[in-house]
């Protein structure tokens, strides 16, 4: 038991080693890197599509896709008319540092936001940075406003969460304030936005946050 734990603990300081120096190669280079996490069905690619149609004549953004298998999700952001780069697992739950390096060679350097979405889930990819500047976990208002104190480490270790599938609210036992508040006892510095990537409401707020968290990364040229 004592030494699967040193392994585990292993893996981890390897991969946050890894996660470090991405983060410090992207945000030398003025690279906003996001790791956006939820559950499978969350809106992470939605969101992801409506973020590439209203960012990409401003900006220059990438895609990394995280899954256990298909392209479908690379594919579906590359019909946007920005370049996505898909990982598929083979099964692994969550994304690792060490698959990021490997792609980032192929991504080209004067970008200005990396979005990584993660393998949906809610548990492990909570424990592996990935380089990120910015984590952000979605809760969409199918899945229920109690999950923030069942799946803490998501909730805890986020800079944002995002309220996805908020079109739904009027039809849903959905509680938009007690799902904040349990996000909040978690990790009170947490930034919320209520969102539709269907149709559009809440966007404009997040998309200027993004725009902020850029321009702080890099006054000179913003
Ligand atoms: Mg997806
Ligand atoms: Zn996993």
């Amino acid at each position: 038991m004592k030494k699967q734990l040193y392994v585990l603990q292993d893996i981890l300081g390897t991969n946050q080693k890894i996660a470090r120096e991405i983060k410090a190669a992207c945000e030398d280079k003025g690279v906003l890197v996001l790791n956006l996490m939820s559950s499978p069905g969350a809106g992470k690619t939605a969101l992801l599509e409506k973020l590439a149609e209203r960012l990409k004549n401003r900006y220059k953004i990438a895609v990394i896709e995280g899954d256990i298998e298909t392209e479908r999700d690379a594919e579906r952001i590359r019909a946007k008319g920005v370049p996505a780069w898909q990982i598929t697992t083979g099964g692994a739950c969550h994304l690792e540092a060490k698959m990021i390096a490997r792609i980032l060679p192929l991504v080209e350097a004067d970008i200005d936001f990396l979005f990584i979405e993660n393998v949906g889930n809610l548990v492990c990819p909570a424990s592996y940075e990935l380089g990120e500047r910015i984590r952000v976990v979605l809760l969409s208002t199918p899945e229920g406003d109690d999950k923030p104190k069942k799946y803490p480490k998501a909730f805890s270790t986020a800079d944002v969460l995002v309220l996805s599938k908020a079109d739904l609210l009027p039809y849903l036992p959905f509680d938009l304030e007690r799902a904040k508040k349990e996000a909040l006892d978690l990790n009170p510095r947490l930034r919320i936005f209520v969102l539709s990537a269907l149709t559009g409401e809440g966007l404009d707020d997040f998309i200027d946050f993004l725009v902020d968290a850029r321009s702080a990364l890099s006054p000179a040229d913003a």
